[in-house]
């Protein structure tokens, strides 16, 4: 099939693209480097069967958006492009309701005008808050949102339920929701590429080792966990990446049945920042340069998944360890340092 991967030379959105190629499917990478860089499309095409196809765009530019789908024919959506770092949407939200929310819209209704039938949408564990309960299933109540990076995805969830309301057949589509995204892909050709000083874990560490930051704060070291450190489900983008392919299938496959459907994606079971940090020096055989801070405003103490119903309904499971990300991260790390870009 040939589907519309907008951010696609973003993290997930890239890595996606080698997935969905590697599968047989044609990408369509949409993206406008605006956290992204032009070499990660070079790499794209080294790194997938087939040429994708680029387009160098803002979601936000229905116009151009339009004369790309006229010419492309997408048969399917995976929309990426958005922002999202927290803090930087409390400090400037209009930024992120715009950007966020606007090309959701555009693409929403550009897929009906294309009639274009999947649709797969970009979301976040973020939805659940707090969660009262754990692992998280995808009935787990959704909380107030802490952030307007998190209202951004609640209300792109909401687009597509009420859509899916009003609507019919057209309305099919699927929300994923990320845990924590890691990794790179092994080659160490493409991976997450933070715009001035991370705000997540992992760049933060690898940075680190690489002497590009001077130190780690761990964020926490008084929370009701084993170590006392926060706990999150990390997941290999490579992984997360092959998701989206079984998303794309299970939707041209179950076409008849209109609805919109939910699925969490991680690995199932926590890892505190301690064991992260523990593991990256086992895999790297370096010792970081770590102290502990106070916590970080907004962090929930602990949350992972419960991701049956993926398997159950799209076959799909986490394949790589905690290690194998942390190891494809500083490869990546690496590579970037010494090669041209
Ligand atoms: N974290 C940390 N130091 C950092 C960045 C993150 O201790 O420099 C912690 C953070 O407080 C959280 C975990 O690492 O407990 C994962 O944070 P990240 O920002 O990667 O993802 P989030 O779970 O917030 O989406």
């Amino acid at each position: 099939m040939r589907i519309a991967v907008t951010g696609g030379a973003g993290f997930i959105g890239s890595h996606t693209v080698v997935a969905l190629a590697n599968a047989g499917h044609h990408p369509i990478i949409i993206d406008d480097f605006r956290n992204s860089k032009p070499f990660i499309v070079g790499r794209l095409e080294s790194l997938c069967k087939g040429k994708p196809s680029f387009h160098e765009a803002d979601c936000n530019d229905r116009d151009k958006m339009a004369g790309i789908f006229e010419k492309e024919q997408p048969e399917g959506i995976i929309h990426f492009a958005a922002y999202k770092a927290v803090g930087e949407s409390v400090r400037e939200p209009l930024k992120y309701y715009r950007n966020n929310v606007g090309s959701l819209l555009n693409v929403l209704e550009l897929q009906r005008q294309f009639g274009i039938p999947y649709f797969v949408f970009s979301s976040s564990c973020t939805v659940y808050g707090v969660p009262d309960e754990l692992p998280v299933t995808e009935t787990s109540p959704v909380k107030k949102a802490q952030s307007p990076y998190g209202f951004t995805k609640q209300v792109g969830e909401q687009i597509l339920f009420d859509l899916q309301k009003a609507a019919s057949e057209s309305a099919k589509s699927v929300i994923l929701r990320y845990f924590n995204p890691i990794g790179a892909h092994p080659s160490g050709l493409i991976g997450e590429l933070p715009l001035g000083e991370p705000e997540n874990l992992v760049p933060y560490i690898t940075q680190t080792a690489a002497g590009i930051r001077e130190q780690l704060t761990i964020f926490g070291k008084d929370y009701e966990t084993p170590d006392g450190t926060a706990i999150r489900d990390y997941i290999h983008v490579m992984d997360l990446a092959e998701a989206h392919v079984r998303a794309i299938d299970w939707l041209a496959e179950k076409r008849s049945e209109a609805g919109t459907e939910v699925f969490n994606l991680g690995a199932g079971s926590g890892s505190s920042v301690k064991e992260v940090v523990e593991t990256f020096e086992d895999v790297s055989g370096l010792k970081l340069n770590y102290r502990y801070g106070p916590r970080r405003p907004g962090d929930v103490p602990a949350i992972y998944a419960n991701a049956d119903k993926a398997l159950k309904i799209l076959g799909w499971a986490v394949q790589r360890k905690l290690s194998d990300a942390l190891r494809d991260a500083w490869n990546w790390q690496q590579q970037l340092q010494k090669l041209p870009v």
